[in-house]
């Protein structure tokens, strides 16, 4: 098969590894890639918002799977317009994207099916939305309806923190994602992502795993798209699992078959772990980044397979299988991350990290001259496979010590939750 990757992080570098391990794999592009796919496929510097591009370069190519990596695409059509040209294609249409590209529309869903979710409201306008917020008190969250590149959600300690987010959404902050807001009920909990392939009518659960948004160790910091992972997440106990899978991901299927709009590619739950049970925060129409990175090293069946499964609606005839390993992967970003980043610093050492279990995946970087130079705020993704978690993370940091980096930083942390748990 001829596969063409659409994305340039972590996820995308992860999606390409699985996919280039596959026997049925003829030739793979990512675009436009970055300093790591680069090694295993053919980087095209295509503008992936320019959907007529990346048809004409799929035809010209002969592509026979185009695979979604990043939201913002999904949520622009690129899918539809995929399947319209004739060519399969691993992302959900523009109408099932709304479950990641509005708040509302989710919300709406939860109650169509009883789907467990925090109690909310939603609001147009903001003195309507001020008197609701008044008589619910805080603790208390608000968040923009639309996409907001992961800055759109304020969880607010206090009623004043809560109303300056408010009339910040509605005087422009998010641009036309804040025009709406959803205004909802702080749920306690730990959290973890668990992520389901479909195919429209069948799903197949993937495992769990929790990322760590914080940018600083002890999770303090601002919030970051993600700065490590583990799988699997410990809190996501067998019966957590089944109950996951019983009241959240099925009706959701169902429900966006029911309404016309089925869903297609990877629904990714971002679970609360609450004392009644798993409760859903939000959903993704992607795979998380960078949970990819810990799920994709675990899989023993052929990621390719299981996308062309989901692609093609043949999702009923497969069950994944897992390597027994747990996996943790540290994310390298570039000092001041993620505030702006001065790019073009030199990385010495990821080059040499290589081996079935351990895997450095690029996320921010670029080669030039033979030298690995930092071009983003998140940048390297360090992975390892190992018996336990505590094993895996060892391994991981060991890792992270070879690397040669002044300018980066990473936390030293990464899967704190897990490794109390089993203390
Ligand atoms: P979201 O973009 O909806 O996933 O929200 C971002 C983050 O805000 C989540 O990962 C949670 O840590 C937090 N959050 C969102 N909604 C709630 C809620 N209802 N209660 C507590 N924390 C929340």
């Amino acid at each position: 098969m001829r596969v063409l990757i659409i994305g340039s992080g972590g996820r995308e570098h992860a999606l390409a590894w699985g996919i280039a391990k596959s026997p049925r794999l003829e030739k793979l592009f990512v675009a436009p890639g970055n300093g790591g796919t680069e090694t295993l496929a053919t980087n095209v510097p295509l503008d992936i918002t320019d959907h007529a591009a990346i048809l004409a370069f799929a035809k010209t190519e002969a592509i026979d799977l185009v695979v979604i990596g990043p939201d913002a695409p999904a949520v622009a059509g690129l899918g539809d317009d995929v399947r319209a040209a004739g060519l399969r294609c691993f992302g959900p249409s523009k109408a099932a994207a709304q479950l990641e590209g509005s708040k509302g529309f989710t919300k709406a869903l939860c109650d169509e099916m009883a789907i467990p979710t925090a109690r909310y409201a939603r609001f147009a306008d903001e003195p309507a939305a001020r008197a609701y917020l008044r008589a619910q008190g805080a603790p208390i969250v608000v968040k923009a309806d639309g996409l907001a590149a992961g800055k759109g959600v304020c969880v607010a300690e206090t009623l004043e923190e809560a109303e300056t987010f408010l009339h910040e959404c509605f005087t422009g902050a998010f641009g036309a994602s804040g025009a709406s807001v959803v205004i909802e009920e702080f749920l306690e909990g730990e959290e973890a992502s668990l992520f389901a392939l479909c195919d429209g009518e069948h799903f197949v659960l993937l495992e769990s795993a929790q990322d760590h948004k914080r940018a600083f160790d002890g999770d303090k910091g601002p919030n970051t798209g993600g700065m490590g992972a583990y799988s699997p997440a410990p809190v996501m106990t067998p019966e957590m699992l089944e109950r996951a899978r019983r009241e959240i991901i099925e009706p959701t299927v169902r429900g966006m078959s029911a309404r016309g709009t089925p869903f297609t590619g990877v629904l990714y739950a971002g679970l609360m772990i609450t004392p009644e049970g798993p409760t859903l925060i939000e959903y993704n129409v992607r795979f998380g980044d960078p949970e990819a990175q810990v799920l994709i090293p675990r899989l023993e069946t052929d990621l390719l397979e299981l996308l062309e499964a989901t692609a093609t609606g043949r999702l009923a005839e497969i069950e994944p299988i897992w390597r027994p390993e747990a996996c943790v992967t540290v994310v390298l970003a570039t000092k001041g991350y993620p505030g702006p980043v001065g790019k073009g610093s030199e990385i010495r050492g990821p080059d040499a990290i290589k081996a079935d279990d351990l895997i450095v995946f690029h996320a921010g970087t670029r080669r030039a001259d033979g030298r690995l130079l930092a071009n983003g705020g998140r940048v390297l993704d360090v992975t390892a496979l190992a018996p336990t978690i505590a094993a895996a993370r060892d391994r991981a940091y060991a890792a992270v010590d070879r690397i040669d980096w002044p300018q980066g930083f990473c936390r030293r942390d990464i899967a704190w939750r897990a490794l109390q748990r089993r203390d």
